[in-house]
């Protein structure tokens, strides 16, 4: 027997809709490249983005067919996000800083359509634009008309949205289709297209918004420097919408007086992105105070937050940190890390214990850890796993690729390739990525807590963890270490020291070396990848 409930289809459009409907006056603010500031409201978004599918349809845009964008965070990407989908057609997110060879391997794999791209990138664009071939239009903003470019049949974003009719009623209907794609950064092999539903973002996005998840409401500012290149800004585009939250996209601005300067204007609550941007942003309000009392939550998220930087946010600028995790697989929400009532009563140091895991599943997703041999493991705190998972905003497949049995069980399970602990209370504790785990004489060596311990000393900047081949252990751990510019200097046996009494003495690093910049892959995370080529071909030194 079914319920007699309606079959309502959870579209995009209806969360839209709804900031129309509910919030009209709240604003959207972007940073433009000039650095002055534009401002909206969610009625101009509504507007706009009405006019916007028309001009998809004009261009020849049919449902399900795939739209690229290649820009930074502002208002016209975010017109992007909800007028592609809410004509029936799929957003695909091009990340800008790719390779080209990677580019042109996603614009051409999906095959889309059309381009719309953020002029400020254009000559990242043109270099790979001969090698397209799907591609019908280019649609260039943030242009004056006379600009020159290389790439064929090219119009003018702001032109188009001129002539178009600005009634349009939307056009996805159908709750399981297509809404949005987004490929991963592919650490290895090609990258992979993860596609999302209308049904399943609806479903992210009230999972976000649940008083135990990021729970924003119409009192929130959003700051979003996650990009929306990168796993749908985390779905905060959406989430923002549904709460009336307000919003501030930097554009190309990231530096960290940039951001500093934007939290305290902006009266900003909730700044997101990842670790890399949240270090920089600490060291500017240190140096430089200014108001930004209005925080309650500093997101971060995409790359594990070190526990020494929660700790000095909380002390040195009163900033509460919010981590969450999640992947691209995942829409990207799969944890966060409040603290529970239980955790009140506790001192500070085990709060931030506590703060530094990933934290614990959001309602709505199912989390396991398992062995080698696939056996469930114990949510103990102590025994490590993979972590498992399944949800109604969880791919079940790649896009256009067949058989994927690596990331996903025979039971219906993703395999994130994370390694983590849980604790009875049901906070995960990331420990490593599977192919990160340094592998020594059988044992596992978690490079993750090493890194983050040695990123609490305080002449330490950065530090990344690699395996390197070892004939008798077949791996030993190698630690690259980033001293920050105004440090004591200290020398790698001394670093040793201060690691020897928090490891077993098996999991201390063989080799130390002190380099400049940690690489970073696309999105800003230690890009181990390149550490391991120019570390681990050669014979122990
Ligand atoms: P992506 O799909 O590019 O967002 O990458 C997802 C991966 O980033 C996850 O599988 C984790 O390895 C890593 N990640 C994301 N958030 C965190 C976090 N809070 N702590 C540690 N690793 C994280």
């Amino acid at each position: 027997m079914h319920g007699l409930m309606m079959d309502y289809p959870l579209t995009m459009d209806r969360i839209l809709e709804h900031a129309y409907r509910l919030y009209p006056h709240k604003r959207i603010t972007t940073k433009l490249p000039d650095g002055s500031m534009h401002q909206y409201t969610y009625t101009h978004l509504y507007e706009r983005v009405k006019r916007l599918a028309n001009v998809l349809g004009k261009l020849g845009v049919k449902p399900g067919d795939r739209v690229g964008t290649f820009a930074w965070n502002n208002y016209q990407h975010l017109e992007l996000y909800y007028a592609i989908p809410c004509s029936g057609a799929v957003c695909h997110t091009l990340n800008i800083r790719l390779f080209p060879e990677q580019l042109t391997y996603i614009v051409n794999h999906a095959e889309d359509k059309v381009v719309f791209i953020d002029a400020t990138l254009l000559p990242l664009f043109e270099g790979v634009a001969e090698q397209i071939d799907c591609v019908q239009h280019y649609v260039l903003f943030n242009a004056d008309r006379g600009l020159e470019t290389k790439l064929p049949n090219v119009s003018f974003y702001e032109e188009l949205m001129a002539d178009a009719d600005d009634d349009y009623e939307w056009r996805a209907t159908d709750e399981n289709a297509a809404m949005g794609l987004c490929y991963t950064s592919g650490t290895t092999g090609d990258p992979k297209g993860v596609l999302y539903s209308h049904r399943s973002m609806y479903l992210h996005t009230m999972g976000a918004n649940q008083a135990n998840s990021l729970a924003l409401t119409e009192a929130d500012v959003v700051l979003t420097v996650v990009p929306q290149f990168h796993a749908m800004a985390w779905g905060l585009p959406y989430a923002c919408a549904f709460a009336g939250a307000e919003m501030v996209m930097p554009g190309p601005h990231l530096k960290p007086p940039d951001l500093a300067e934007m939290i305290a204007e902006e009266k900003v609550t909730v700044p997101a992105g990842v670790p890399t941007i949240w270090t920089g942003l600490y060291h500017e309000l240190k140096e430089n105070p200014r108001d930004v009392s209005h925080v309650r939550a500093l997101l971060v998220g995409g790359a594990a937050m070190p526990r020494a930087l929660i700790e000095a946010y909380e002390k040195d600028l009163n900033i509460n940190v919010l981590h969450a995790w999640g992947m691209t697989e995942m829409s990207p929400l799969g944890t966060v890390s409040h603290l529970q009532s239980h955790h009140h009563e506790l001192p500070k140091h085990e709060q931030w214990d506590v703060k530094a895991r990933q934290g614990y599943p959001v309602a709505g997703v199912e989390m396991r850890i398992v062995n080698d041999a696939g056996e469930e493991l114990l949510w103990d705190g102590v025994t490590m796993g993979e972590v498992q998972v399944r949800g109604p905003w969880i791919a079940k497949a790649y896009y256009k690729v067949d058989s994927s049995s690596e990331h996903f069980t025979p039971d219906g399970w993703f395999r994130t390739g994370d390694v983590a602990t849980m604790s009875e209370d049901g906070y995960m504790h990331i420990t490593d990525r599977t192919k990160d785990l340094v592998k020594s004489g059988g044992e596992w060596i978690s490079s993750v807590a090493l890194e983050n311990s040695l990123m609490a000393h305080q002449s330490v900047m950065e530090a990344a963890v690699i395996a390197i081949p070892d004939e008798r252990w077949g791996e030993r751990p190698m630690a690259v270490v980033v001293l920050a510019s105004d440090a004591n200097p200290v020398t790698d046996e001394e670093l040793l020291e201060y690691l020897a009494p928090k490891f077993p003495k098996f999991w201390l690093p063989n080799r130390l070396a002190f380099i400049e910049e940690i690489p970073k892959t696309s999105v800003g995370k230690f890009d181990k990848k390149v550490l391991r080529h120019r570390y681990a071909e050669g014979k122990l030194g």
